[in-house]
């Protein structure tokens, strides 16, 4: 016996889908990292607290956190892409200056490596 899908199918499968989207949308703003990676060379060499206030200087960018943000102050390379990016919060948010090989990446669960450096 064939059955067809019926409007309360439909239904059904709609919430399911709103509330899964609903339940990701939480999760995403529930999580506003409070770590942030600097990846140099795609590996990450340090992880910083966004809570502290803190700068440094890696590969000639300078890497400046206040407020619970993250951004690059300075840099030398060409194009100043990375320090234009302006600041980041959100966990999986990253800057990277391709030209210095330097990667800053939000990350909300700590321990959790990027898989690779993009741009
Ligand atoms: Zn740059």
């Amino acid at each position: 016996m064939k059955k067809l899908i019926t409007k309360k199918d439909l239904i059904l499968l709609f919430v399911v889908l709103v509330a899964g989207v609903i339940g990701i949308i939480l999760i995403n703003s529930a999580d506003t990292g409070k770590c942030a990676e600097i990846i140099i060379d795609g590996k990450t060499t340090e992880i910083i607290s966004l809570d502290e206030t803190c700068e440094k200087q890696v590969n000639g960018v300078v890497i400046s956190c206040e407020d619970g943000e993250i951004f690059i102050k300075e840099s030398d390379c060409p194009d100043k892409v990375c320090v234009r990016s302006g600041r980041i919060s959100k966990s999986d948010e990253s800057i990277i200056c391709a030209p210095n090989r330097v990667a800053v990446k939000i990350d909300g669960k700590k321990g959790s490596l990027p898989d690779a450096m993009t741009g």
